[in-house]
């Protein structure tokens, strides 16, 4: 079966958040299960920058022209290797859409600009150019695309007639968060493909209302749709987690799955991890807790924090509402009563840096807390590595892979019941979980869980579960796989 993965992120190329890692770790356990998978991401600038002939010897390029709007816009398709494996990674180059500037255009990583819509919709077309109307540089059986970035994909596969004439790819289209549409200003339709494509009814009926709304369209008009925990797709058929869109989704019921997120254990090891000063073995409790006492000693001395023996809280976010940091940093003072430490690692919304600035610049909490605001890769993985107790107080949370990393590093999570947080903690075994989003909730299940660690038999043994639970990509890549089938099944009947 050949699978092309479509998607804005892919760890350790690009990585804003955990679409990132997923796109970078799911080909891998797909390729074990011996599916052909490849993919494709946009040759940002930074990655057209740093990869070239000179840096890296295997890159493969070839040049084409695509037609967006009333221009042909050339492109540059790159191959090359995800690192590590010999999985194909793709990377479109185009000076004027994708190539001229970061990642995304907003910090939080929402879609805020029509400029930004217009860059993932070129993407879109320039991908179906490559893969699905010609043969010659690879043709999936599945085009496997990712929120809302690439929500146009499946759309323009299937309505522009030369494409049918072929014997088209499956779609698949998982949604890893519903809150970030992309609404488009209606007129990109005549740029993407304007006769053919605004003869679909989705496309009229979404149109009516004079803006496009991308994830919408990867709904509508995909063979199979999943989100990426079995809690949120039952989330998204309800007006309060469904943005919006509860009604389109409930539609779609019966091509709606939830498959569960893993991460990479190779990846994500306490023993092997170089931005650990101290590697720890995951054989035993004991050297679990060793490890994570002396990586604590040293990331409190890295952060200016008081050395001391108090417990540490760690906190690894987007920053963005979704994530709840409000709720975290009015609830700082109470949980430094409590007797913890704290460091909080983000960046995104400049509301929400500032608010943690200035509760950092507070003299009662001098010496007890840290805030970082940026993405930093090494210090993520010292603050796993160091923290007693991870804290992830969602509004809402699709699936979550912070709680899994921090349970393979030994830290135990303390999260809302929502979502896939719901679905990978369990109360007082791996974790601690509250469920209305008020600080009275919050507390209690640190209260709780301050209360199983000043125990040390029982904290050795929460601790003991956590590292112990496997959130390896082996049983959900296999649900991906018959994922696949039901596409490629729905794809024949239509
Ligand atoms: P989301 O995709 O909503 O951002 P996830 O929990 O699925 O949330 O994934 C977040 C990923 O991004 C994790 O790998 C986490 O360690 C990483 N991450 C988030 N913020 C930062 C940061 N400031 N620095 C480094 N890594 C970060």
């Amino acid at each position: 079966m050949k699978v092309l993965v479509v998607a804005s992120e892919c760890t350790p190329v690009v990585k804003v958040g955990g679409l990132g890692d997923v796109v970078g770790s799911l080909p891998k356990a797909l390729k074990k299960l011996g599916i052909d998978v490849r993919i494709v991401i946009p040759g940002y600038k930074d990655i057209v920058s740093l990869e070239s002939k000179e840096t890296n010897p295997q890159i493969e390029s070839r040049k084409f022209a695509i037609h967006y709007g009333s221009e042909a816009q050339k492109i540059t398709l790159h191959q090359t290797t995800l690192p590590d494996t010999d999985i194909p990674l793709y990377f479109i180059e185009n000076e004027k859409y994708i190539s001229n500037g970061g990642v995304y255009m907003d910090p939080s990583a929402f879609a805020s600009s029509q400029e930004e819509i217009e860059r993932f919709a070129f993407f879109s077309k320039a991908v179906v150019e490559l893969f699905v109307s010609r043969e010659d540089v690879f043709f999936p059986d599945i085009v496997h695309c990712n929120d809302w970035h690439t929500g146009m994909v499946s759309q323009l596969i299937k309505v522009e007639a030369r494409y049918i004439e072929l014997k088209r790819p499956a779609t698949i289209f998982t949604i890893h968060n519903i809150a970030n549409q992309g609404m488009s200003a209606t007129d990109v339709i005549d740029r993407l493909d304007g006769e053919e494509l605004s003869k679909s009814q989705f496309i009229k009926w979404d149109s009516a209302d004079d803006n496009l709304d991308f994830i919408m369209q990867g709904i509508l008009g995909s063979d199979v749709i999943n989100t990426v925990s079995m809690t949120y797709s039952e989330e998204i058929k309800t007006s309060e987690y469904g943005e919006g869109l509860n009604e389109v989704i409930k539609a779609k019921e019966a091509r709606v799955f939830g498959i569960l997120n893993g991460i990479d254990n190779l990846a994500f090891n306490p023993s092997t991890d170089t931005h650990l000063k101290i590697n720890y073995s995951l054989d035993s409790v004991d050297s679990v807790l060793k490890g994570k006492a002396a990586n604590q000693k040293l990331l409190k001395r890295e952060l200016n924090l008081k050395e001391n023996d108090l417990p540490l809280i760690g906190l690894v976010s987007r920053l963005t509402i979704q994530k709840g940091i409000d709720l975290f940093v009015s609830s700082m003072d109470e949980m430094i009563n409590m007797g913890f430490q704290i460091v909080i690692l983000g960046t995104g919304d400049k509301t929400i840096e500032n608010t943690i600035i200035s509760k950092m610049s507070d003299l009662k909490l001098s010496g007890n807390c840290a805030g970082i605001i940026k993405f930093d890769e090494g210090i993520a993985r010292r603050v796993y590595a160091s923290s007693d107790i991870f804290v992830i107080p969602s509004r809402f949370e699709p699936c979550g892979l912070t709680q899994m990393i921090a349970m393979r590093y030994g830290a135990v999570p303390v999260v809302r019941a929502v979502g896939g947080l719901k679905d990978t903690v369990k109360e007082g075994v791996t974790g601690f979980l509250f469920n209305e989003f008020n600080q009275i909730e919050f507390l209690s299940a640190i209260k709780r869980a301050k209360r199983v660690y000043d125990d040390k038999s029982l904290w050795e043994k929460v601790v003991s579960n956590c590292i112990m639970a496997d959130f390896s990509w082996d049983k959900s890549a296999k649900e991906y796989v018959l994922l696949y089938g039901k596409a490629l099944g729905f794809a024949n009947m239509s």
